[in-house]
């Protein structure tokens, strides 16, 4: 019998290797040798203690090559360079029934690795159903295509947006999040405004493409974006902090007919003051954006197999599986974007 090990997430800061048995895939399943698994929120606050759900078989942005197929397996091979939209819906819903899947009454819920609660990707092998695998270029750098996931969530938020071309959008916040929204914006033919603290991630998001760099420690965000914008206020906003204050600024620095999306989710989930004749009289939509969509998950593998979407800026550091520890000590660092560990 051949085993492969996996990572379990079994008390806070606390990560045991386990031995599992290695299996054949059957029907529509493949067998996937895991390259590379980046450690997002959801990892970070587990092994943090935020959330205490142990045992947890971490890892859902992950990537790697299909080793073994089973008999009914039509669109994949051995070989092939895969990521995976692991954190999925029930598929028989209302919500997901009528089209909007990412708000599935379950999507929150984590997968089981071979009986173990969470999704598993920190693994060296793993068991997957086709439909979920999405087929990534041949000569993809693995830890790119790892960043599928996160990818894929701001592709569904720059959506609810809807820019149009030649809109002015600010993007509060220039994390691995913001750096995305900064870059789907560029292409989806906008002036970007980034509003960020920290000055060497304001030079993150002029790489990532920003036309107008905001730094809020030396300014009124609002104030500044008003005055950038002729008096009007942008188009579109999307906050990517959680801080409820940034919140209240974004509505605030909105102008008529604009459009805020709550990308992050806010903690604490404090009150904020909202002028409602701001809302009123501004026409204006106020929406948040959890969870990619199929389609989106789709569009983000493609836009990164492409090279569209480049997100090397946004790897901090690359870790051997052995080193799990330190890698999620790195993650939990603010100062870091993303950290993978390579399998
Ligand atoms: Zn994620
Ligand atoms: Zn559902």
């Amino acid at each position: 019998m051949s085993t492969y090990r996996v990572a379990v997430f079994t008390g806070e800061k606390t990560i045991e290797f386990k031995e599992l048995e290695l299996k054949k895939p059957l029907g529509t399943q493949a067998l996937v040798k895991i390259d590379s698994c980046a450690l997002c929120t959801l990892e970070q606050r587990v092994y943090n203690g935020v959330m205490r759900y142990y045992p947890f078989a971490g890892g859902h942005e992950f990537a790697g090559t299909v080793c073994e197929i089973g008999d009914k397996v039509v669109h994949l091979k051995p070989g092939d360079h895969v990521t995976a939209r692991i954190l999925t819906n029930c598929g028989s819903c209302y919500y997901c029934r009528n089209g909007h899947e990412n708000q599935c009454v379950i999507s929150f819920q984590a997968s089981l690795h071979e009986g173990i609660n969470g999704p598993g990707g920190l693994s060296e092998y793993i068991l997957i159903d086709e439909s979920l695998l999405y087929k990534m270029a041949n000569d993809i750098n693995l830890s790119y295509a790892a960043l599928t996931e996160p990818l894929a969530c701001c592709v569904h938020s720059i959506s609810q947006g809807n820019i149009e071309l030649g809109d002015d959008v600010a993007v509060i916040g220039v994390g691995i999040m913001g750096a995305f929204h900064i870059k789907l914006a560029k292409l989806r033919g906008a002036r970007v405004i980034a509003i960020e603290l920290d000055p060497e991630r304001l030079e993150i998001a002029k790489e990532m493409g920003a036309d107008v760099l905001v730094d809020a420690g030396k300014c009124n965000s609002v104030e500044k974006v008003i005055e950038l914008t002729e008096g009007r206020g942008a188009n579109v906003v999307f906050c990517t902090v959680a801080n409820p204050q940034s919140a209240a600024e974004a509505i605030a620095m909105a102008g008529k007919l604009g459009r805020v999306v709550l990308y992050s989710s806010f903690h604490p989930k404090l009150p904020i003051e909202l002028d409602v004749n701001h809302v009123h009289y501004s026409e204006m939509i106020i929406t948040g954006s959890v969870n990619p969509k199929i389609k989106d998950f789709y569009v983000a593998s493609k836009l990164l197999s492409t090279g569209i979407v480049n997100p090397a800026r946004l790897i901090s550091e690359e870790v051997p599986f052995e080193n799990i520890d330190y890698a999620l000590q790195r993650a939990i660092d603010p100062e870091t974007y993303r950290v993978i560990v390579k399998i």
